[in-house]
Formats: C-alpha cells, sequence, structure tokens
C-alpha cells in the first residue's frame, strides 16, 4: 500500500551518506520502486495491511453470526464467550491500525500536497535561510523526485533553490543538484571547487545557505608561541606565501628570549540600538534614566535574563539630535557574544518601552557598536576582548633569528608604525600587519573573519631597554571578538584547529576563558608577526624573502606594500 509515504531519514548530519548524482538524465522512477522507512519492517506493509483487513472481516462477519444465533436462542449478547472476546478485541485491534493508517496517509498527502503548492509558488524575494534541520526535514516532500526532475524545477524557477535541503531531506543531495542547476542556469561549471569530504548538515541554518562547495584554503603551523609560560601551536588559514614562515620567525625570537607575557583588560561584546523621540529632551531623559545606578541594576537584570552567560557591565549613551543611541556592553562567556548581546539589548527595549512608549525603535544595532567598520569607539572603548601583549627581545636573538638591529627596530617602528600611521590618518592601523595574522588564525578557528576589520586594531611600541642591548616590545589591540562556542566554531576542521590550541568549546571550569585564552594568543601571534615583519623591513629583507617563498608574486611592490 503506497499511499502511507515515509521517506528515509535525512543524512544532513553525515557527509558519508552522500549518495552520488543520479545518472542524469534518467527515467523517472515508479512509485513503486520509492524505497520507504516501511521497507525495513520483517513483513512488507502490503502484507500487514491486508492481514488487518482480514482479521477485521473475518472477525465482523463471526461476530454478526454469534450474534444471529444468540438471537435466535434467545441467549443475552452480553454474556461473550472466549472466541467472541478475542473477536471482540480483534475488530478493536485491526480498526485502530485500519483507522491510524489511512488517517496518517490522508492528513500527509493533504500537508504535502499543499507544501507543493507553497514551494513552488513563493516568490524569489522570499530568500530566507534554510530553518533548522529538526524542523525543516521533517517531511522532505521531493525526496523520492528523480535529481534530473528537481534540477529541472529549480533552473525553471519552480522550486526555490534556498528550499532545497528541506524539500530533500539531504544536506549533500541539496548541495549536488543547486550546483548542476547553477552550472545550467550560468552555463559556467564550478570544477575547481570540491563538492565531497564535507558535511553540509553541519553549516544547515547556522553557517552558509545555499552550499555548493566549499574552499579550500591551506593551513599553516607556526609556533611554538611561548606566552604566559605556556607553548602554542598556531594554526593559520592562508594562501599568503611568507606569512606562517614570518610568524614562526617571530615566534622563535620570542621563545629564545624567554616567552611573552600577556594581558586581558577587559571583555565585553556591545550592541547600540539607536531609538527616536519627539525631542532631544525627551531623548536626553532616557540617557539620564539609564545612568541612574539603580535603573541599571533593574536593567541588567532584564539584560542578563538573555543568556546565563551574558552580564551587563555598562551602557554608553549617545545623543544626536532626538536620537539616542545605546551602547551595551556585556560578557559573553566563550561566545563571541552577538546574539547574545543583540537578545538582551531586545529585552531591555521591550521593558523600557513601558515606561518610554513615545520611544521609537529606529534600529537594533545603531552603529555605534560598531561591528565590522573601522571606528574610534572600538579603538578607544574596546570591543570583545581588550588584550596588551609584550616581550624582551634579547640583543643576540635579534641579530641571530631576526638579523637586525635594536636601533633600527626601534626606528623603523616610530617612523612606520607610529608617524607614517599618524599621517595617513589611521584608525587603529599603528601596526605593521596584524590583520594578515588575526585574518589567518580567524579563519582557520571559525571566527568571523569579517569582524578582522575590529579585532586587527593595534598599536605596535618597540623600545631599547637594558642598556639598549635589547628589544622591549608590546602590542595593544583593544577589540579581539573571538569565540570558542557558536557560529563557524564547530564545524570540524575549525573545530580541529581551536582544539590544537586548547581552547575548543566552552570552558567548564570558568566560562569565558577558553575565549580569552584565543584573544590573548592572537595577540601573542600578532607580536610575532610584527617582530618578524618589521625586522624584514629594518634589514632591507622584505623583498628578498617574498621572492623566496612567494615566486608566483611578481609584483614585489605589492609585497613591499606592508
Ligand atoms: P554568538 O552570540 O557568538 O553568535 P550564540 O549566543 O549564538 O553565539 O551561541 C552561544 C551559545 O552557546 C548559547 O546558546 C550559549 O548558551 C551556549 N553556550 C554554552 N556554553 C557556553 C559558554 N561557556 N559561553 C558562552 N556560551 C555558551
Amino acid at each position: 500500500m503506497e499511499t502511507r509515504r515515509r521517506f528515509p531519514p535525512p543524512s544532513c548530519t553525515s557527509p558519508s551518506s552522500a549518495a552520488t548524482l543520479r545518472s542524469l538524465p534518467a527515467a523517472p522512477r515508479s512509485s513503486g520502486n520509492r524505497i520507504q522507512a516501511s521497507d525495513a519492517l520483517p513483513i512488507p506493509i502490503r502484507h500487514t495491511n491486508l492481514l488487518f483487513s482480514l482479521l477485521f472481516v473475518c472477525s465482523i462477519v463471526f461476530l454478526m453470526r454469534r450474534w444471529r444465533d444468540k438471537v435466535r436462542e434467545s441467549i443475552p449478547l452480553h454474556a461473550v464467550d472466549l472466541s467472541e472476546l478475542v473477536s471482540i478485541i480483534s475488530v478493536v485491534a485491526s480498526l485502530i491500525y485500519l483507522i491510524s493508517f489511512f488517517g496518517i496517509a490522508i492528513v500527509q498527502s493533504i500537508v504535502s500536497s499543499h507544501e507543493d503548492e507553497v514551494d513552488d509558488f513563493l516568490p524569489d524575494s522570499k530568500m530566507t535561510p534554510s530553518p533548522a534541520p529538526s524542523s525543516d526535514l521533517a517531511a522532505p516532500v521531493l525526496a523520492g523526485r528523480e535529481d534530473e526532475d528537481i534540477i529541472a524545477a529549480v533552473v525553471a524557477g519552480k522550486t526555490p533553490s534556498y528550499a532545497l535541503e528541506s524539500a530533500i531531506g539531504d544536506c549533500h543531495r541539496a548541495a549536488e543538484i543547486r550546483r548542476e542547476a547553477i552550472r545550467r542556469i550560468s552555463g559556467r561549471g564550478l570544477d575547481g571547487l570540491p563538492l565531497e569530504g564535507f558535511d553540509y548538515g553541519s553549516i544547515l541554518g547556522q553557517c552558509c545557505e545555499m552550499p555548493v562547495g566549499y574552499v579550500q584554503l591551506p593551513v599553516g603551523i607556526a609556533g611554538p608561541l611561548i606566552l604566559d609560560g605556556r607553548e602554542h601551536y598556531l594554526p593559520m588559514a592562508t594562501t599568503e606565501g611568507c606569512l606562517v614562515a614570518s610568524t614562526n620567525r617571530g615566534c622563535k625570537a620570542i621563545a629564545e628570549s624567554g616567552g611573552a607575557a600577556s594581558v586581558v583588560l577587559r571583555d565585553a561584546m556591545t550592541r547600540a540600538p539607536v531609538v527616536r523621540f519627539l525631542t532631544a529632551a525627551r531623548a536626553a531623559e532616557l540617557k539620564f534614566f539609564l545612568e541612574e545606578p539603580t535603573n541599571f541594576d533593574n536593567l541588567s537584570v532584564i539584560f542578563n535574563r538573555s543568556s546565563r552567560f551574558a552580564r551587563l557591565q555598562d551602557i554608553q549613551c549617545a545623543l544626536v539630535g532626538r536620537n539616542l543611541y545605546m551602547r551595551f556592553s556585556s560578557t559573553t562567556g566563550d561566545a563571541m557574544g552577538m546574539n547574545m548581546v543583540s537578545k538582551g539589548v531586545q529585552n531591555v527595549l521591550d521593558y523600557i518601552q513601558n515606561d518610554f512608549p513615545d520611544m521609537d525603535v529606529i534600529s537594533l544595532s545603531g552603529n555605534f557598536c560598531s561591528d565590522k567598520k573601522p571606528s574610534a569607539v572600538n579603538w578607544i572603548l574596546g570591543r570583545g576582548k581588550s588584550v596588551v601583549c609584550e616581550a624582551v627581545i634579547k640583543e643576540e636573538v635579534i641579530k641571530k633569528v631576526l638579523k637586525t638591529s635594536v636601533s633600527a627596530l626601534v626606528e623603523v617602528n616610530t617612523i612606520k608604525n607610529l608617524a607614517g600611521s599618524a599621517i595617513a590618518g589611521a584608525l587603529g592601523g599603528f601596526n605593521a600587519h596584524a590583520s594578515n595574522i588575526v585574518s589567518a588564525i580567524f579563519i582557520a578557528t571559525g571566527q568571523d573573519p569579517a569582524q578582522n576589520v575590529e579585532s586587527s586594531h593595534c598599536i605596535t611600541m618597540m623600545e631599547a631597554v637594558n642598556d639598549g642591548k635589547d628589544l622591549y616590545i608590546s602590542i595593544t589591540m583593544p577589540s579581539i571578538e573571538v569565540g570558542t562556542v557558536g557560529g563557524g566554531t564547530q564545524l570540524a576542521s575549525q573545530s580541529a584547529c581551536l582544539d590544537l590550541l586548547g581552547v575548543k568549546g566552552a570552558c567548564m571550569e570558568s566560562p569565558g576563558a577558553n575565549a580569552r585564552l584565543l584573544a590573548t594568543i592572537v595577540a601573542g601571534s600578532v607580536l610575532a608577526g610584527e617582530l618578524s615583519l618589521m625586522s624584514a623591513l629594518a634589514a632591507g629583507q622584505l623583498v628578498k624573502s617574498h621572492m623566496k617563498y612567494n615566486r608566483s608574486c611578481k609584483d614585489t611592490s605589492k609585497a613591499a606594500s606592508n
């Protein structure tokens, strides 16, 4: 009986279950060939259906006859013997089976025909990301259809590309079909972009919509970085020749000088909504209300309900006419924390709307936060983790490993990183190439690469110490935005890199410790990178080393642009 439509469970969490693209073009499969969950039963489902139907009919016939005889012999109907009892039970059991069987089939057919309609007529503007696997893969409506049919429907615009995962219930197959549809629509293939070897279920509803493959990036390991008495091997995902080698050299210089030390000055993610009032006076009233310590305490309770890791620390207010910007800062445990803080801010806005009903919420983010944009507010007040990292590099190490001198390094640092950046009007860019190291570690460890903008804010300082023999170097980075849970951190490769650093997932003993340690490692790596590149510049080695490690980069002027 094929009316009871069931499909195999979605294979979204297992790349191994990925089916290869079914031969194209292929004849449509008959419904009789459709694989069903019921196929796994010891008895085929049509046999059980037949069995219960026969049982029902036989029991009813038997009971009718018995009751007819009883009526004739004037025996009360309620005096039942064992055979009648068994027949009654059989009737009830088979009735339950048949009602539930056909009832579910009817309901399913109504639901799936409705879903087909919705999918086919969804306008393109409704480009919503696929919902969470648990909800959207419950009733895959296209699972039994041939790949060729589905591809044709996508190409014709009848089935939205974004709905493939939920409609098919197999993330790998959805990616494969989408890829083929894109090839036909664009007339261009994606031959160099791998499809196999990736768990598409792991990104569903959280990391990337409408996948067709994945980009390969090499990961190199620099180190060990000796930081705060511990050794760290640094995973760096990059395609820039020299970068890992250079960072490695910096790590070596630090290690041979006894290691670096770091301190986390501040740990708070921010979100700044903007609200508008009729007058600036009224906007100022809310500002004063928020600055009242008792009100702040009450609002903290409301805010902290967003997560057991969220702890409101501060609300910085700024007025622009009648618009009020409120920069909420909160700890977020081991999460980078944007979602967490946004939820807390929403809770507070809902709450203060009671006291300020004339408040018009313009946007949950008013850019005073400030996320993924260069801004003085992050440079001055910090965002995420504010870290300082320092080391004293010995004279002999500078000569032997870095091939330069203390005085040359101090001079280049002052003239390039401080004066040069000053005349460039730099905002947080008083360094040689912090963003190189930040980006490479961010990508390897599943951080949000767009937050490289503010996470790379850095000022590098160098001084001669110990009678001018040794070099004191420090880097100050006020807004390193990292997490070890959430986002891309849980993906297999990124998670492996976090594991290498010993900061994978949530820190059970002290929530937030993993994310803070990761921030210090990023800072320590930047220190190593600064040391090495500045030494190369001081020694006039930059072009030479790029020619050696990055032969494909013929444009040496580009190489010298760091
Ligand atoms: P983000 O805000 O960085 O996008 P989310 O807030 O979405 O991250 O994800 C963090 C999730 O991880 C939350 O659901 C939180 O409850 C959970 N979590 C578990 N352990 C921790 C931890 N130690 N620190 C922070 N969050 C944690």
